[in-house]
């Protein structure tokens, strides 16, 4: 190796995204003595868990974020670097003006067809759902056959839509599925064991997370990879797999989202976290008020507005298109990927997966373990 190879090569690894999967194997590695560079293209560490503190209010500037797990290891692990509250998320919807509990369960039926015990529930959804007499073969078929068409129509259809941008018919089934159906009058939107909010905000555990590594912020991977590749022994990249790949077998499709955060001189506005707005017309999908999340008593509010956004060059990937056209081509770069001697991939944008915080970090810590031992 000639000297200024030996001066430019200081790192074990170079953690490209500062997002969780980045921030958990920069963990494992630190604590394992290795030296870590994390490189990210935002201006600010934590990818989409990242929140800014307007008034004394945490702020989920990429979405509402609820930290829910049945994974026992991995709830110790984050515990490990900060402290949850009691959070249980318990969204409502607004379907032009009324007013439903979600996830779909008693208080649902009830609101939406007048039945009171769980038997009258399940006669009305069999009833609804008589059409469907296969398996599902798309979202429309599988919200139908889970919670019968009324239900179907006024909180799922224009809600997914809007999503989405694409018919329910062409989305794939497993979507809805991520949603509990309980014959129970039980507003927990999650059915895992462990769930709630970091004090603090999610910050506080990133930064934990990276403490004794080098990070620097605003360098995209893509532009600067000589350099970059040339400063570590190998790589561990999180960010989307076909740009990693320059886009040569096309380009894998995202949905995105736009944010519009507004500050209300009032202390409460919504008297909830989250609203789902599910009729097809509103142009927003949810709108957010952060200060719920941690039971805030401050004099004034924040919301944030969600819109969602066919994504384009320039914008955040957020959600991967898991449909079939998607998920072959995400298979060739999965090929590729799998021949890298020097390239460790994970998260959702390299995985290509609608994985949830905690399934990044279980993914994270699988990875580092068969990395680092
Ligand atoms: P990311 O957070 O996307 O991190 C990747 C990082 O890499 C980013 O910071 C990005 O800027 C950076 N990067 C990408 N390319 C490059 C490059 N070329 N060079 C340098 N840096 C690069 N999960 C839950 O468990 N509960 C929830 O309530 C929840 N709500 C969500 C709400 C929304 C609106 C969204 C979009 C997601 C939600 N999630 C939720 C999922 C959660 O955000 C993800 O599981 C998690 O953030 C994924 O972490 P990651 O490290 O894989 O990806
Ligand atoms: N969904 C819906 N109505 C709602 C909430 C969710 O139809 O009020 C559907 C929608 O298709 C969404 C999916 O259920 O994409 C999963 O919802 P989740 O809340 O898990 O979405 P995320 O928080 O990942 O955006």
């Amino acid at each position: 190796m000639k000297r200024n190879e030996l001066i430019l090569k200081k790192y074990d690894y170079l953690i490209v995204g500062s997002g969780l999967f980045g921030a958990v194997f920069a963990r494992q590695a630190t604590d394992r003595g290795k030296r870590c560079l994390v490189i990210e293209k935002r201006n600010h560490i934590g990818g989409n868990l990242y929140c800014s503190n307007i008034n004394g209010i945490n702020v989920h500037v990429y979405g509402a974020h609820i930290f829910h797990t049945s994974n026992r290891t991995v709830w110790e692990y984050v515990n490990k670097y900060v402290e949850f509250n009691r959070f249980t998320n318990s969204p409502i919807a607004n379907y032009k003006g009324e007013i439903y509990n979600l996830p779909f369960n008693m208080n649902t039926f009830s609101r939406m067809w007048g039945v009171i015990t769980p038997e009258e529930a399940k006669k009305k959804i069999a009833e609804q759902r008589a059409a469907i007499t296969h398996e599902p073969q798309n979202l429309e078929e599988q919200a139908i056959s889970l919670v019968g068409y009324d239900i179907y129509a006024k909180l799922i259809k224009g809600y997914t839509e809007k999503q989405w941008g694409r018919d329910c018919k062409e989305l794939p089934p497993f979507i809805i599925k991520r949603l509990p159906v309980r014959y129970t009058y039980d507003n927990n939107y999650f059915n895992d064991l462990y769930q709630g909010i970091p004090i603090g905000g999610y910050n506080v555990l990133v930064e934990a997370l990276l403490e004794g590594c080098d990070v620097e912020l605003g360098v995209d991977f893509n532009q600067h990879r000589e350099k970059y590749e040339n400063m570590a022994d190998k790589v561990v990249y999180t960010g989307t797999i076909d740009s990693y790949y320059g886009y040569r077998f096309g380009k894998l499709e995202y949905r995105s989202l736009r944010f519009e955060t507004e500050v209300l001189d009032i202390d409460n506005y919504q008297g909830v976290a989250v609203v789902n707005y599910t009729d097809r017309e509103t142009p927003y999908t949810r709108i957010i008020e952060h200060k719920h999340f941690e039971f805030g008593t401050q004099p004034t509010t924040v919301i944030t507005r969600e819109y969602p956004a066919d994504w384009q060059e320039g914008m955040e990937p957020y959600y991967p298109v898991n449909d079939g056209r998607n998920n072959q081509l995400y298979q060739k770069y999965a090929e590729l990927a799998a021949n890298e001697p020097k390239t460790i991939f994970g998260g959702r944008l390299a995985e290509y997966k609608y994985y949830d915080m905690d399934k990044v970090v279980e993914s994270a810590l699988a990875k580092s373990e068969q990395e680092l031992g």
